[in-house]
């Protein structure tokens, strides 16, 4: 898919940083963190430290992509994987942008890599749901990824 379209789709205006970064998360295969995300982007000089963090900031804000939080309190990113274009015109945006984040990560626990398991999302009791406004969930797996279960 286009990186621009992504931001058409979801009526938010797109900068060359946004794209960048964006753009870099897209062909992840696994969640990155800043300093794997700054790795990236080294050659693009334009983008410094401080611009790639508040861009990163900005789009999970605007929930086009998701934070996980990894080994040691350091958050990793990964691109959301539904997208704006699928919100149906008189559904509930709120709910929606809710369920994006409400699946399971899985941590290699050999080298690290997170993976976003959508298939997996939990269950609420509806007597949960009538007591607690739930805020986030962290939904973790450890485990060992394809690459390391069979190197
Ligand atoms: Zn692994
Ligand atoms: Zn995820």
């Amino acid at each position: 898919m286009k990186i621009q379209q992504i931001f058409t789709d979801a009526g938010l205006r797109s900068t060359k940083a946004r794209i960048a970064v964006l753009n870099v998360l897209t062909n992840a295969n696994s969640a990155l963190s800043h300093s794997e995300i700054l790795e990236q982007m080294s050659s693009q000089k334009e983008f410094d430290r401080v611009t790639i963090y508040r861009v990163l900031d900005w789009l999970t804000e605007h929930h086009l992509i998701h934070k996980i939080s990894g080994e040691n309190r350091a958050w990793k990113f990964q691109l959301s994987q539904s997208s704006y274009s699928q919100i149906e015109p008189d559904s509930d945006k709120k709910q929606f942008l809710a369920n994006l984040h409400q699946h399971a990560h899985l941590h290699c626990t050999s080298c690290g890599k997170v993976t976003c398991i959508h298939e997996l999302k939990p269950q609420f009791p509806k007597q949960v749901l009538a007591q607690y406004h739930v805020e986030s969930i962290d939904i973790n797996i450890k485990g060992l990824c394809s690459d390391c279960n069979h190197p």
